[in-house]
């Protein structure tokens, strides 16, 4: 971490572009990411405005410090050791949702910024009678995030729905990205490559009875609450699905349904869900994480790849 007055020109930095009660020195991560393990971020920062986030970016960037955003947390797995840097956490406008419905053609237009939660964007627009995206009321990250990922979940995906967003690339440039520009596919999008920070979404969305998109929407959560351990903290389903295969079912054939290395355990309801069980450290869910990849491979002779995605040191 950097010296004394390094982090003295950055903590007053900081605080000078996003108000003292913005910036968090030395902030417990383990709080912020849903796997609730993790140490701390050297200094943990909330921004409201894209300008206060072009002016962080330009200040890490003089400064050589890492900087890294972070939406809810749910697909992140913190190092014990913490981050070194910036962890920027976005509020404030970044929470705005705007919407043009067009009648006559039953389309609504929504802008949803990347701080907004997937599921409070879902059931604003289902009350409003709009349907495409039930998938993602049970998915609890942000837009920023879910862009990123491109999540989706029971034959939906943030592709089917999207039509552009706009970024910020490392150098503080804003652009609008059309959907094509954003090459979605599965767990996959061009910001995973360039860095660039989704600033806002747009979404195309039709018309459907409000009761069919509630019946669904209810269905999923039905199916989640049966399959999933939401009871315990995890990151969902911690590996992406291999081509051919599904992830849970080689680690269930495996025989790793209810592994445990420390307090982190494979879901004995939901084998790709590996799970915070019990008081786990972050690194008892990588050295799980790892032994799941091993005896995978070693059984089927297939390579399991982690959807979720590792902040820090391991
Ligand atoms: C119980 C549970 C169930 C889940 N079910 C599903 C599911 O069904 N389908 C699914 O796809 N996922 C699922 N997930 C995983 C997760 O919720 C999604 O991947 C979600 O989209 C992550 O969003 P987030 O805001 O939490 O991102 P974070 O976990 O905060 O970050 C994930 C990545 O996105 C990046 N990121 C965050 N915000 C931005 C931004 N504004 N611009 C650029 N990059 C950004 C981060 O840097 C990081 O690399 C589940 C997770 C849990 C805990």
């Amino acid at each position: 971490m950097g010296n004394t007055t390094n982090k003295e020109i950055m903590l007053r930095r900081l605080q000078e572009i996003l108000g003292a009660d913005h910036v968090f020195p030395e902030e417990p991560m383990k709080k912020h990411i849903t796997f609730r393990v993790g140490g701390p971020a050297e200094w943990f920062v909330q921004v409201d405005t894209v300008e206060q986030l072009g002016q962080v970016i330009a200040l890490c960037k003089e400064q050589e410090e890492p900087y890294y955003i972070i939406g809810n947390g749910s697909d992140l797995l913190v190092s014990d050791a913490g981050v070194r840097g910036v962890i920027i956490h976005l509020s404030g406008e970044f929470l705005e949702i705007s919407a043009k419905e067009t009648v006559n053609l039953g389309v609504c237009d929504v802008c949803a910024g990347a701080g907004v939660m997937l599921a409070a964007l879902s059931l604003r627009a289902g009350k409003k009678g709009f349907t495409g995206l039930e998938f993602a009321n049970g998915i609890p990250g942000t837009v920023g995030g879910a862009v990123l990922m491109n999540a989706g979940a029971y034959g939906g995906e943030i592709k089917d729905t999207i039509v552009a967003a706009d970024v910020m690339t490392k150098d503080g440039e804003i652009r609008h990205l059309e959907k094509e520009e954003l090459k979605l596919s599965y767990r996959h999008s061009v910001m995973m490559e360039s860095g660039d920070i989704v600033l806002r979404a747009y979404f195309k969305l039709t018309v459907r009875p409000k009761l069919q998109i509630f019946a669904v929407m209810e269905s999923y959560k039905k199916a989640r609450q049966e399959k999933q351990p939401l009871e315990y903290p995890s990151a969902g389903s911690t590996f992406k699905r291999p081509e051919g295969y599904f992830a849970g079912k080689l680690i269930q054939d495996s025989g790793l349904s209810g592994c445990k290395i420390g307090g982190a355990m494979v879901s004995t309801k939901h084998a790709g869900f590996v799970i915070n069980a019990d008081n786990a450290t972050a690194t008892d869910v990588y050295k799980l994480i790892q032994h799941i990849q091993a005896t995978v491979k070693e059984k089927f002779q297939v390579e399991l790849e982690p959807e979720v995605r590792f902040l820090g040191e391991f």
